[in-house]
């Protein structure tokens, strides 16, 4: 059997002032790859296409890659771009002959310019070129903003089931067995979603109560007759667009009625608790002595709202400021993205002391650059190797970068906007989290599958930003129906 696979992954906020362009496709995370490349580059990796792949052998299926794209999340693709990278994936699909079937690796909240459902958009492309008897399978984020054109296009699509996102070889190789068993079996699925008017707050963390619950609901559901598999998605909040919100999606194996009424059945379930996916987010001064008072160390401080991962510029400075003026020692930031200050280190050098200003310089929202007089303690040009779970073994780089400390504050300061999924790159710059009573991150909750396992307690905390919630009251106009909680129109 020949499937084809092809990956357009974005997560797009509508509000970020971090543009979306060429480069972010080429430059960013693992690059833009074609052909062959794009299998011995993911081959063994924790990622969509390294379990497309391990799935594909398992069964004895020749894997044929297209491209894959995909940005760290920004704003909204320009339309030139979204639809050259569409027609790359068209274009190299359409060469290959005698297609059984089809991988997509998407993410769910994607907009280019234009079109508020990406997906759904992509879906439909392959559609109208595979045609009706081609099967059609997805793997999507928990963070996906469902449309029922994305569930109309495909056959079946299996979101993630973990947050933090973990399961992305394990969503892929499900895929691949339930590949196997339409072609070889028969399955005949059909696929259901219903729209939750939710907007989920950051009680996410599918480890633990409440989300722990959802998801094994989910797993007593994908274990009644007749059911493929299902998912709860979550949603992605900062798409000022008409299907923006929570969502549960359900495939059986022909039949439609019991898919609709189980993912009723789900969603009902997420509705009816859905002051418990809630959670009020402090900033980190009002944290601060709640984790002191809890004595167990080190105190993670996660600030949602300057989450490069959700598409922020990831330079705000509240976080750093509140260190710096509670006098905290042992208290590291992960990081702070200020190519310019990285510079300014570069031509100072190691063991330099220098006054410099850091941070929020992106836009004022921000919050204010913070004059710091620092030493440089090491320079980098940003490369290391994911340790996993996540990206477990790819190269990646955080572009040049700087160490810097102040008193009892520890910076690095990077040149990519990326969020840490663990402590291999802080290693690589002679910083050991481990070592630190404090440490700030700029991240939700990616974060936890590396730093979990040595942290004292964890606050997710909220600081002036581009996605806080004050800078986005009033901003939705788009989102046509009543949202829970505030999002009323
Ligand atoms: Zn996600």
């Amino acid at each position: 059997m020949r499937i084809a696979t092809g990956s357009i992954a974005h997560e797009s906020s509508t509000f970020t002032t971090v543009e979306t362009n060429w480069s972010s496709y080429r430059n960013q995370r693992f690059g833009y790859r074609t052909g062959q490349d794009v299998l011995d580059f993911f081959r063994g990796a924790n990622t969509a296409v390294g379990g497309f792949l391990a799935g594909c052998e398992a069964h004895d299926f020749e894997l044929i890659p297209t491209i894959f794209a995909n940005a760290q999340p920004s704003g909204p693709t320009p339309r030139a771009i979204f639809d050259e990278i569409l027609d790359d994936m068209l274009t190299l699909m359409g060469q290959i002959s005698d297609i059984d079937g089809v991988f997509l690796d998407l993410h769910g909240a994607m907009v280019a310019e234009g079109i508020d459902d990406a997906e759904g958009h992509i879906l439909k492309a392959v559609r109208e070129l595979v045609g009706t008897n081609v099967p059609i399978l997805a793997q999507l984020d928990i963070h996906a903003n469902m449309s029922p054109q994305m569930v109309e296009m495909a056959d079946v699509i299996i979101g993630h089931e973990t947050y933090p996102e973990i399961d992305q070889e394990d969503r892929a190789k499900e895929c691949a067995d339930v590949m196997r068993r339409i072609l070889q079996e028969g399955l005949k699925p059909t696929l259901a979603l219903t729209q939750i008017p939710l907007v989920w707050g950051m009680n996410q963390v599918t480890a633990d109560p409440p989300m722990r619950q959802a998801i094994e609901y989910l797993h007593e559901i994908e274990s009644r007759p007749g059911v493929i598999c299902g998912s709860i998605a979550i949603g992605y909040p900062l798409a000022d667009i008409p299907h923006m919100g929570a969502s549960v999606y359900i495939a059986t194996d022909n039949d439609p009625v019991i898919a609709q009424s189980l993912a009723d059945e789900l969603a009902a379930y997420i509705w009816d608790r859905r002051s418990d996916w809630q959670l009020h987010l402090p900033s980190t001064t009002e944290a601060l002595p709640t984790g002191e008072a809890a004595g167990q160390y080190p105190i993670i401080f996660a600030d949602r709202d300057d989450n490069t991962g959700g598409g922020s510029p990831g330079d705000s400075t509240g976080m750093l400021k509140a260190f710096l003026d509670a006098g905290l020692q042992d208290a590291c930031i992960l990081y702070i993205v200020d190519p310019a200050a990285v510079a300014l280190c570069q031509e100072a050098g190691v063991g330099a002391e220098l006054e410099l200003t850091v941070g929020a310089k992106s836009t004022p929202l921000q919050g204010k650059p913070v004059p710091m007089k620092a030493q440089v303690v090491t320079l980098s040009d940003g490369s290391f190797t994911y340790e996993g779970p996540r990206n477990r073994g790819l190269k990646s780089t955080m572009g040049p970068s700087a160490y810097i400390v102040q008193d009892g504050v520890h910076v690095l300061l990077v040149s990519r906007r990326e969020q840490p999924f663990g402590i291999a790159f802080s290693l690589t710059m002679d910083l050991d989290p481990r070592q630190m009573r404090y440490i700030g991150i700029k991240s939700s909750a990616h974060f936890r599958a590396g730093f979990e396992h040595f942290a004292g307690n964890i606050y997710v905390v909220s600081e002036p930003a581009v996605h806080s919630a004050a800078t986005l009251e009033g901003q939705f106009k788009n989102l046509g129906r009543k949202l829970y909680p505030e999002y009323d129109l």
